[in-house]
């Protein structure tokens, strides 16, 4: 081995290049600082490589088959199959294209990119091993961990990375879809990859140990059931309240023995039972940085470890685990290291996005997480069924919720499910962040026909008994309040 000391400093170093290192490193150096970034594997992270970028490409085509199906003797004629050979190549395609811009686009904005593996030394040391051999020494002001995490492993069910997989392998190595399929865990990643290989072709079997899907406090229940609705519709078998308590591979297929007693044989299975933070080898010890009882990096408001030089953002530390929290970290973090601690992370700001049968998108409280913190919520409704733009797709599945509080009008946050939730979920972002709460969804001029218009058709009564009651002060959202 070729070992070479050098040593190089810089005003922030950031961990992992994932949505959280990518973002935090650019922030800073959009704020002058001299900024080195750290990636071990591939450029982009989880999010670009085996998570939403590849994701999100399959699930656009698989939600095309169903949009045109539907239209199947309305105006389209014939009905249309998936073809996920040509798909996954379309995918790879779309990702190595942006991968490539990667260190380009990092360069550009004078972010210096190692490639290696990053050790903590000290909390402001750490050590790079790359991949040609060297040993690299890098000083820092300040650093950011963002090493992410990956696939949790469940002991009843381990994965052999071929009959039975995570999301990793299914992302990275997965050429053909089986013909029957059993998705372990009814959570985000769950119900996304079920739907995904529902279009293309399988017989899938959801096994979701709790009560039911999407089992987080962030998702109103109305929106879990109305996804296993839709689910049983189409054929996709959802099993509530079992999981899986061992598994025999024989040849090509998985013999799987349930929870409840049954067996069953599927061609192969997917775990998709959580992930767990990447804090192995990190030198986390030798800078003083401590973990909480979870597992996760320990951090503050602020996003500052225990060693108050280093901050952590996005799946290491504690907190929602997806793209968009790491993003709203990084902002956060690469403020709070450049500047000083002065932005506390908030979740509540943050929206989460699900693509599957149905695309699910919250923001805020849901009726029940604002009763419990001291609010006196309502919510306020519109079913897709009333609109003439889904109408008109044959697409009428779906709602938007708007919670609220009765007494001052103040936004509390939302949720809709149907088309393109995810893009709509900005206007309840934004309203839940104005200064004029409510009113903010009101004063809008909307395109017609439209979803979002259905946002002012389901605080129109609200709004009417306000005005009526004279009560037409509007608080500010809730994130919008000093
Ligand atoms: C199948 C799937 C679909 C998903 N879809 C969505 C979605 O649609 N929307 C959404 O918001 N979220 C989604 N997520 C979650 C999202 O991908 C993660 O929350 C997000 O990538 C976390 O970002 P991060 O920056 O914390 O870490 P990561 O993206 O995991 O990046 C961490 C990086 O750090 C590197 N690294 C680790 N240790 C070291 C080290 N010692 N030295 C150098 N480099 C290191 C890793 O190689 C990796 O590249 C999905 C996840 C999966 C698995």
């Amino acid at each position: 081995m070729n070992a070479q000391r050098k040593s190089e400093h810089f005003d922030l170093v950031v961990i992992g290049s994932g949505p959280g290192g990518y973002k935090a490193a650019i922030s800073a150096a959009h704020m002058g600082r001299r900024v080195a970034l750290v990636e071990k594997g591939l450029e982009g992270g989880t999010c670009l490589n085996h998570g939403c970028i590849p994701k999100k490409t399959l699930l656009y085509m698989a939600g095309l088959i169903e949009d045109v199906n539907a239209l199947n003797g309305r105006g389209i004629l014939g009905a249309i199959k998936g073809d996920f050979y040509a798909a996954l190549a379309h995918k790879e395609q779309v990702i190595a294209n942006i991968r490539d811009n990667f260190p380009v686009w990092l360069k550009r904005l004078g972010v210096r990119v190692y490639k290696g593996r990053a050790r903590l030394t000290g909390p402001q040391a750490l050590t790079v091993n790359t991949s040609c051999g060297k040993r690299l020494s890098l000083q820092a002001g300040r650093i950011i961990l963002a090493t992410g995490s990956e696939a949790a492993p469940y002991a009843g069910c381990p994965t052999d990375g071929e009959r039975v997989i995570n999301s990793r392998d299914f992302m990275l190595n997965l050429r053909a879809i089986p013909r029957s399929v059993l998705c372990v865990g009814g959570g985000a990643i769950g119900v996304e990859l079920a739907f995904l290989m529902h279009q293309f072709g399988a017989r899938v079997t959801i096994a979701e140990r709790g009560p039911r899907l999407l089992d987080k406090p962030c998702i109103p229940e109305r929106a879990s059931n109305t996804l296993e609705r839709k689910f049983r519709r189409i054929g996709v078998d959802v099993r509530k309240n079992v999981t899986v308590s061992s598994r025999e591979v024989h040849g090509g297929s998985v013999v799987v023995h349930f929870t409840d007693g049954s067996s069953e044989t599927f061609e192969q299975v997917l775990v998709a039972v959580g992930r767990r933070p990447r804090i192995r080898d990190l030198g986390l010890e030798q800078a003083g940085i401590e973990v909480d009882a979870r597992g996760f990096v320990a951090t503050n408001e602020y996003l500052q470890t225990t060693a108050p030089e280093v901050y952590a953002v996005g799946d290491v530390k504690f907190g929602p685990m997806t793209a968009n929290a790491a993003l709203h970290d990084a902002k956060i973090a690469a403020t709070n290291a450049v500047s000083g601690n002065q932005l506390r992370a908030n979740y509540n700001r943050v929206p989460i996005v699900i693509d599957s049968a149905l695309e699910i998108a919250a923001v805020g409280l849901t009726e029940l997480r604002a009763e419990d913190a001291g609010f006196e919520p309502d919510t306020a409704r519109a079913n897709f069924s009333g609109s003439p733009k889904s109408r008109g797709r044959h697409d009428t599945e779906g709602f938007i919720e708007v919670v609220h509080d009765e007494e001052t009008g103040q936004m509390l946050g939302g949720c809709i499910v149907g088309p393109e939730a995810g893009e709509q979920i900005h206007m309840l972002t934004a309203a839940c962040q104005s200064p004029k709460g409510l009113w903010f969804l009101k004063e809008i001029s909307y395109s017609h026909p439209s979803w979002c218009e259905e946002l002012e058709n389901a605080i129109d009564p609200y709004m009417a008994s306000f005005i009526q009651s004279e009560k037409s002060i509007f608080r500010p959202g809730i994130y919008a309040m000093p």
